[in-house]
């Protein structure tokens, strides 16, 4: 390691000690999460590999893993930033214009704008080419229509970034356009839904005749598509490799290291099913590494992000499995004056969304199977079909 990595390991190292929240396990209030970005940003620890020109750092990828290592130790409040960190800003960065990039990247890396994705409706997740939410061209603008769903911190946010629909006649990949939607605009509004963690982290949002001007399109209009991609890329690569990876995981009660501290290592049973969890965690970990080395090298890691999102699902659900049949009675029922008590229960409760969130695992296999290895893709009787004619959501 060079010299300048180990003095910025060190310099993490100390304001982590000096700054990060002491026993943090939620995400705390949203004021507290927007003043410690701000700091974060201050000290030169947010957006470590982001361009400088936009308000990043500037630094490399190499930098940011040292970071991320030293920050696995707490629990950053950063949540309520990973959607605008792990897909937004990264494509406003890839596709926005200059003008774009310095009125919102700076904004997001200090903790000014909290960002949400608008792309899940009612009757298009997986089939997310076929949503309905229309924009419509009005004077130098547009103006929106339709009803999102799934929107992950959306009650909270100030910009949204926004796939509708710009032209019907055209096939379903070739009619969408990508825009960047103030959250707080009239006409908006948002209704968070209650999950069964008993916490709302997602909303259902409608927009009523909602104004954007044309200088919030990203990209060209009915180009929606490829924009799309470069966000899905990006969300992949940020959950399987960020703050909800296998790094992040370790104040995680239902990692190996916790659950190794706290088991009869003597049981067979239960050494057995360790030593499969700790294969799943370095393999995750290695494979992360290595698209990491890859990224460093000019590799951009492409539709192989979507095997690390796979595996971190399913390493998910393992881990929450294990923990809980090893815990018994106590996973489900605590005091509440023990410090951590409910963790177990929050990871059982918060695993399966992972299997569904940035994709489904069905969804992830077909893209490993058609964009990774090449095998046939599945049959689309739609590509050529104007929008309007297809039978899809309320069109039925
Ligand atoms: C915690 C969480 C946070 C989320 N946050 C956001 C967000 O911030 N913004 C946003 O836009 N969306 C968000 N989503 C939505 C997420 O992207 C969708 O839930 C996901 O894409 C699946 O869509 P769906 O729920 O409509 O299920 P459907 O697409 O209806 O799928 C139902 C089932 O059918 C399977 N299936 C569907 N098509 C195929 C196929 N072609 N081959 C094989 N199997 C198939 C699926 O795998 C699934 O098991 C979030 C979801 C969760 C759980």
């Amino acid at each position: 390691m060079s010299t300048d990595l180990v003095e910025f390991r060190q310099r993490a190292r100390e304001w982590l000690a000096a700054n990060a929240p002491a026993g943090g396990t939620g995400p705390g209030s949203v004021a507290e999460a927007r003043a410690f970005m701000a700091k974060l940003y201050d000290a030169g620890f947010s957006g470590i590999s982001w361009p400088a020109e936009w308000g990043g750092q500037g630094l490399g990828q190499a930098e940011q893993r040292v970071f991320d290592e030293e920050a696995g130790a707490y629990t950053l409040p950063t949540y309520y930033f990973s959607i605008g960190l792990g897909m937004c800003g990264p494509t406003v960065v890839d596709l926005g214009t200059d003008e774009q990039r310095r009125r919102w990247v700076r904004r997001l890396l200090r903790g000014e704008d909290i960002w949400c994705q608008l792309f899940s409706e009612p009757n298009a997740g997986s089939d997310v080419a076929a949503l309905q939410t229309r924009a419509e061209r009005a004077g130098d603008g547009w103006v929106v229509n339709g009803q999102k769903v799934w929107t992950s911190v959306a009650q909270h946010a100030d910009l949204g970034l926004l796939l509708a629909r710009t032209d019907v006649d055209a096939p379903k990949h070739k009619g969408l356009t990508m825009f960047v939607i103030d959250m707080h605009a009239p006409g908006v509004t948002v209704r968070p839904l209650k999950d069964m963690s008993g916490r709302s982290n997602f909303n259902e949002i409608f927009f009523d005749d909602v104004h954007v001007p044309d200088e919030n399109r990203i990209g060209e209009v009915n180009d929606g598509w490829r924009c799309a991609v470069t966000t899905l890329l990006h969300e992949r690569l940020s959950i399987s490799g960020g703050v909800g990876g296998v790094a992040g995981g370790r104040g995680n009660p239902a990692s190996f290291e916790a659950l190794r501290a706290t088991c009869d290592t003597a049981d067979p049973v239960v050494r057995d099913a360790l030593v499969e969890l700790y294969v799943r965690e370095r393999a995750l970990e290695l494979f992360n590494a290595r698209l990491g080395q890859e990224t460093r090298a000019g590799i951009f890691p492409g539709a192989r992000g979507s095997a690390g999102k796979l595996l971190l699902a399913e390493l998910t659900q393992f881990r929450a499995d294990l923990a809980t049949s090893l815990a018994g009675p106590a996973a489900v029922a605590w005091d509440p004056e023990t410090e951590g008590a409910g963790g177990l229960a929050e990871a059982l409760s918060v695993a399966p969304g992972l299997a569904l969130g940035g994709g489904t695992n069905e969804i992830m296999r077909n893209i490993i199977g058609d964009r990774v290895l090449n095998l046939p893709p599945e049959p689309r009787a739609d590509k050529n079909v104007p929008f309007k004619d297809l039978k899809v959501g309320t069109q039925q």
